[in-house]
This record gives C-alpha cells, structure tokens and sequence, in this order.
C-alpha cells in the first residue's frame, strides 16, 4: 500500500481536488507505475462534467507515461526499472474481440469500483478507464503498457497513450486509407491533428481540414492538411469536396458533437465511409439517410481508441517520431504541475490548446 497525491472528483462540474489517496501494491500481473506525465484529454474533461455517467469519488486521468516501480508476481516481460507508455486498454486476451485482434473492444467488463485505490479514510474511490492517471502513481494490468526508449521523453511518450494512436489508428486501422485516397478530418484538435498527420503518413492525396477557426486551420496545416475549410462557413462539404475535385474517400468526425454527425456524410465520394471517434453525450442522437448507404456504399465504422494493438502499433509510431516523421512535441501547448490541473482543465476547455500534460518531478 503507499499514499499518493491523485486528483479526486468528488461531484460532476465541480473542480478536482487534490487529496493523499491510498494506491494498493500490484497483485498478479499488474504493474505499478510511478508517472512522468499525464495528458488531460477531452475524455476525462467530459467524465468530471458527468457527460457519460459512473461511480463518485473518482480519479480520471488516462494518457501517461512513467517508470514501473512494482510488480505482481504473474508479471512477464516487465521489470522494475522499465519506462512505459500507459493506456486504458486494458484486455483480458481470452474474449472474442481481443482473439480476433480486437483488443480496444475487449468484452470482459472491469469494474473501477473494486481497482486498487481507496480513499484515505478506506471508502471506495472509482479508477475511472482502468487507470486512474491524474495521480502520482497507477496500478495497472500488464496488457495496458508498453514498454519505451530511454530517449523518448515522458510528456511526449504520454500522448501515444490515447490522442495519437486514436487519431492514427482511425486512419490506418479503421478508415485502411490507401495511399493516394482522399480524407476529411473534421475537429482539429489532439485527434484531429493525429488523424491528419495519419492520413499524411499513409500517403492521402488530399487531406481537408475542418475546424470553426482560422488558428486551429493554421496548426492543422503544420501536420500535414493540404486543404482547410472554416466549418462557420455555410455548407462547408462544399468547399472540401471543391478542394479535392470529389468526395472524401474516408470522413474522420472527432469531435464529440451530435450536429457534426449528421452532417459527416454529404463530404463522402460514391464508396466512401464515415469513421466515427468523437464520443458525443449519453442519450444524443444523430440522423443520416440510409438510402445513400445502400445505392452508393458509403458507410459509417466506429472506431475506438484507433483499433490499435498497442505492442504492434505504439512502437513503429515512435520509431516514426525517431526518424522524425511523427509529431509529437508539437501537440504540446502547456505543461502543468498536478496541483494546477483545474487550470489546466479550463485552458484545455477553452479549445484553443493542442493538449496539456500535467509533468511529475
Ligand atoms: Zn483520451
Ligand atoms: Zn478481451
């Protein structure tokens, strides 16, 4: 058992707070991980404002990175000692989804309530996403980490957690955009930067996009967009499928914004697919017309987490970054301190930052 500092939700739309929390030592095979930084991204700001529901007191936090300070006595291939990148996807290997490669929509069910933290008095304290990050130290399953180079420094490392490989993945996984396809990424912010810098990676002719500010177009550019439309603009489809004499081979939404959906397909050529990553609210809907689905083929795929394996993928996209063909320092706009992470919240909720990484000493 240690106590650590974590940064607790106690009511939704409230402000965290910082309290000594009690973490148990690792059982089986899971490691514990004392954290060199931790992203704050939109997933754990849309939990705290209880967008998704779940069990309060909580510590959120799922984008880390740090150096493995214990382990259960099941654990193989890990050492006391390893620096790791750490995910929230935590799959059993033995479901169908995770047989099948699928290990992002593993079936077996966890449930946070009975993870290792507790508050200080001994009460239940939720490890939302099976992780727990905005906190000095995680215990975590094996399967959640990946092990990384002494070079790669731990705010960089902690954004191949969840932005990159979500935004990639969706590409390369889920979309399988072919070199010299056409994409449109709508939403311009850690994903959507990933997103386009995947579909410049995997050889997108064009490369479209589509954001509510000229600022957001302009970083957007830096990674990798050939065209950008500004969504303020009345029917901004037209102005993408303008740009690439067409429509979009691959559509990626990813903002979580029900209205975007229902817009996502007109950018589409005959044959192309909406990929869905942004998670709007419990309970939206969105409409579409099934008609264009089943004379022209176009679709809609979900795509969680980038439908990523994240020992096959987390480790080319560093080698990427290595050669100097991924960014990653470039998705950071502030570094925080864990007691600063309500203002680093908010800076994030303004929309303007590319991602916050809260850094540990
Ligand atoms: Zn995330
Ligand atoms: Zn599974």
């Amino acid at each position: 058992m240690s106590q650590i500092k974590a940064a607790v939700c106690h009511s939704f739309d409230e402000p965290l707070r910082i309290e000594t929390v009690d973490l148990r030592a690792p059982n089986g095979s899971e490691v514990e991980v004392s954290l060199g930084a931790v992203a704050v991204c939109h997933s754990d700001i849309a939990y705290a404002a209880g967008a998704w529901g779940g069990t309060l007191p909580a510590v959120y936090g799922h984008e880390a990175a740090g150096t493995i300070t214990d382990i259960g006595a099941s654990v193989s291939g890990l050492a006391i000692g390893d620096r790791v990148v750490v995910t929230l996807i935590r799959a059993c290997g033995e479901c169908t989804s995770c047989a099948a490669g699928s290990p992002t929509i593993c079936e077996t069910s966890y449930n946070g309530d009975h993870g290792p933290l507790k508050t200080a008095e001994g009460g239940v304290l939720h490890q939302a996403m099976a992780c727990g990050a905005f906190a000095e130290k995680v215990v975590v399953e094996q399967s959640q980490v990946v092990k990384i180079t002494a070079d790669l420094q731990f705010d960089a490392a902690s954004l191949l957690a969840c932005g990159v490989i979500t935004g990639i993945g969706a590409v390369v996984n889920a979309a399988e955009l072919r070199a010299g396809q056409d994409a449109v990424v709508i939403g311009c912010g850690g994903v959507g930067l990933n997103a386009i810098q995947g579909a410049r990676i995997a050889g997108a002719r064009r490369i479209v996009a589509v954001d509510m500010t000229e600022d957001k177009l302009e970083i957007a550019r830096e990674f990798g967009a050939t065209d950008t439309v500004l969504a303020s603009e009345g029917k901004p489809w037209r102005a993408a499928k303008k740009a690439m004499g067409r429509g979009a081979d691959a559509v990626f939404v990813t903002v979580g914004v029900s209205a975007v959906y229902d817009s996502a397909p007109r950018y589409l050529a005959y044959g192309g697919k909406v990929v869905m990553v942004g998670m709007p609210k419990s309970g939206e809907s969105s409409t579409y017309e099934p008609v264009m689905m089943s004379a022209v083929n176009q679709g809609m795929v979900g795509s969680k987490m980038g439908n990523v394996v994240i020992k096959r993928d987390i480790p080319w996209m560093v080698d990427l970054y290595e050669q100097g063909r991924l960014k990653l320092d470039e998705l950071i706009s502030g570094r925080w301190r864990l007691d600063q992470i309500n203002e680093a919240i908010e800076d994030t909720k303004t929309g303007a930052a590319r991602r916050n990484v809260i850094v540990f000493d």
